[in-house]
């Protein structure tokens, strides 16, 4: 039988607390060793949950974040709706931890096709939650204590804690802007790699480089040239590349997205990540892929096996329709991959226009569906902070939202926290939108600047 606590065991409890400096009352305790794990040092800090958390208290038009505000294809859609309401009720229950089998077997013909190989579905496809999740297994599962990975400034920012929560060591090397000619607008092709500064980052302690084409935040689609430098790097020093290319088929002006696993020895070192929620405007149902060799690959396996072992089985099913659908339209004009970007492309040209309107320099992605804004001549709209150590873009981010209900990502937060503020006088937006969000925030900015000129 169980005895209440008398007046004689609550005084034994409240003598333990004031002797001891802890309560054993749960909600009280507090610990006294760290509870902290030692690879979490110094990344505890997320942009995204900042200035997503600030676009939901104060903007009224949200081009920060990067996903579609329109819906996935019907197409899509409508073969989810059948993985969930279809006769097969084991669409409902686990499936084969490395990946459902008909969206391997479907993502290993199609990327079989574009490689020009024959890629075996259960050694050369891998299925994450999302592309996060398969950047995670990469870095896990390659990177050792001492190691140093590569990656390339401005960088999708996730890149830098995992390499560092492998043991790995980031060495940064920059993409520098050429100023264009002729007072034409800078295009994201500017931004280029020094091929020497490159080069002198590469060492024995080089484990892997991570190549984003096109990139996050520039919208940069690399040029066969500049992926041939970085691969012959790649090869002269035994080095992995882990290519993420979530946005392979986000590319505009008749530009190229040239594979990198498709240059002269880069197969057997690469991996490549893609992701469904880029590919058909799903980002929500976080189904990713790697595609690459097995001796690669099965150590991705291992990290997954041991982590999220599993994911969810109808977003598989429906990714895999899609595909179906894509490989028998491929190239067509009724291909969602060649919409996609012909409407994306549109999009893009309006933000370009209504931004340099207003005196916000874009920066012409050729690739993605952000665009990067040079917003120098907006200094003087933004109380001063002296000795301030957060970048003026951050600032600026902050404050545009709060005082005019428009949200942005500044750049500075795509670079480590060294180099924070060498290009800190731009900000990302999401052209990932409807026109009429579109429209909403060329308003914004036309009132903004009909504010600005008047006296
Ligand atoms: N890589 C890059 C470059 C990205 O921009 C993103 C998403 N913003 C991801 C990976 C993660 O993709 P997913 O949503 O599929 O996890």
């Amino acid at each position: 039988m169980l005895r209440r606590a008398g007046p004689s065991l609550r005084h034994f409890l409240l003598e333990r607390k004031s002797s001891a400096g802890y309560s054993s009352y749960s909600s009280e305790a507090t610990m006294s060793r760290p509870v902290q794990a030692r690879r979490l040092e110094g990344i505890d800090k997320n942009i995204w949950v900042e200035f997503v958390k600030l676009a939901a208290t104060y903007s009224t038009v949200n081009l920060g974040q990067g996903f579609p505000d329109f819906p996935p294809p019907d197409f899509l859609k409508e073969a989810f709706v059948r993985a969930l309401s279809g006769e097969n009720h084991l669409t409902h229950q686990y499936t084969r931890a490395f990946g459902h089998p008909p969206l391997v077997k479907i993502l290993a013909q199609f990327y079989g096709k574009l490689l020009g190989r024959d890629l075996d579905p259960m050694t050369n496809v891998m299925v994450t939650v999302g592309a996060y999740q398969a950047l995670f297994c990469c870095f896990q599962a390659f990177v050792d204590e001492g190691d140093e990975v590569i990656i390339i400034e401005p960088f999708f920012d996730c890149y830098e804690p995992m390499v560092k929560m492998a043991g790995g060591t980031p060495v940064f090397v920059p993409l520098t802007p050429k100023a264009p000619k002729d007072g034409k607008l800078m295009s994201s092709a500017d931004w280029q790699l020094d091929p020497a500064e490159l080069a002198s980052k590469f060492s024995e302690r080089t484990k892997a480089i991570v190549l984003n084409s096109p990139n996050n935040p520039l919208g940069k689609v690399f040029s066969r040239g500049e992926l041939e430098l970085i691969a012959d790097l790649c090869v002269k020093h035994d080095t992995l590349c882990i290519s993420d290319e979530v946005y392979e088929w986000l590319v505009y002006d008749g530009k190229e997205h040239v594979r990198i696993a498709s240059l002269q020895g880069m197969w057997d070192r690469t991996v490549m990540i893609g992701s469904a929620g880029k590919t058909f405007s799903a980002t929500g149902w976080k189904v990713g892929w790697i595609v690459g060799p097995n001796r690669l690959l099965q150590h991705l396996r291992t990290v997954h096996q041991n982590s999220v072992y599993h994911c969810a089985t109808a977003a598989q099913e429906a990714v895999a329709q899609g595909f179906q659908r894509e490989l028998e339209l491929y190239g067509k004009a009724d291909s969602y991959f060649v919409q996609l970007p012909g409407v994306l492309q549109q999009k893009r040209d309006w933000l370009v226009q209504s931004l340099d309107a207003v005196g916000m320099k874009p920066i012409v992605p050729e690739g993605t569906y952000f665009l990067v804004a040079d917003i120098s001549e907006f200094k003087s709209d933004i109380p001063d902070v002296p000795n301030s150590d957060e970048p003026y873009d951050s600032r600026f981010a902050k404050w545009m939202v709060k005082n005019k209900g428009l949200a942005a990502i500044p750049l500075s937060g795509f670079y480590c926290e060294a180099h924070k503020n060498t290009y800190s006088h731009f900000v990302r937006f999401c052209f990932a939108k409807e026109e009429t969000t579109l429209k909403a925030a060329s308003d914004i900015l036309q009132k903004w600047k009909r504010e600005k000129s008047s006296p």
